[in-house]
């Protein structure tokens, strides 16, 4: 499987090249697809397998037609991590592929300077990374909003459950608009993210590495 078949455009594809990836890992040929038809998918994956790249390409396609279909402001995708180191590494990707096209992203984690959140935030947003206490935190002094939310990531859902997070997580999730695209992706699969995907994801499709 080659980059080409993907079907992204000259300009991420220029900055794909950038970074010196020569061919998709099977997290990304398998689930790049999928997410650019727009169908749900569950990612079984882990830290290593690209899975970042899977759902963060396709996110950065979805933003662009976004914007042409719903002119307006407020984050368009969202994206859940367990902890602030993993926020922040997904943060400094959709920062260097996003800035292909320009598309702003807020890093909120719990630990940070609330102050300094809202500040980005009020700067505007096409994509929140963050962690669930802390953006339910953010929504609730409304230093920003879900109602422009259609692209939704639980990554490592399963670690999300460990840190005590299920019911912020389930809470963002009943709190984003229905008609969303919704991706998780976890390392294990036990019952408890089972029921959160049944719960969460519409006909999803499954990739598994
Ligand atoms: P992740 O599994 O998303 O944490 O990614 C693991 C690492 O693989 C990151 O450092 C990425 O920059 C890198 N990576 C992602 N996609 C590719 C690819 N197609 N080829 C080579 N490296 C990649």
């Amino acid at each position: 499987s080659s980059f080409a078949h993907l079907g992204f455009d000259e300009q991420l594809m220029k900055a794909i090249r950038r970074s010196e990836y020569t061919q998709p890992t099977p997290v990304q040929a398998a689930g790049v697809p999928a997410a650019l038809s727009g169908r749900d998918l569950i990612g079984i994956a882990r830290t290593g397998s690209g899975k970042t790249a899977a759902f963060l390409w396709p996110l950065l396609v979805h933003i662009m037609d976004q914007k042409e279909l719903a002119p307006g402001d407020g984050p368009i995708g969202l994206i859940l991590a367990p902890t602030r180191e993993l926020a922040q590494q997904i943060y400094m990707e959709a920062k260097k592929f996003g800035k292909v096209y320009n598309i702003r992203c807020v890093c909120c984690y719990g630990g940070g300077s609330k102050w300094e959140q809202c500040k980005a935030l009020e700067g505007g947003a096409e994509i929140i990374v963050g962690t669930p206490g802390r953006v339910i935190d953010l929504i609730k002094c409304k230093a920003t909003d879900l109602k422009r939310v259609t692209y939704l990531v639980l990554d490592e859902a399963d670690r999300m459950f460990d840190m005590g997070f299920e019911p912020q997580v389930r809470s963002i999730c009943n709190h984003v608009r229905p008609d969303r695209q919704a991706l998780l992706f976890s390392a294990t699969f036990p019952r408890r993210v089972e029921k959160l995907a049944r719960d969460a994801l519409h006909d999803p499709v499954r990739v598994q590495h």
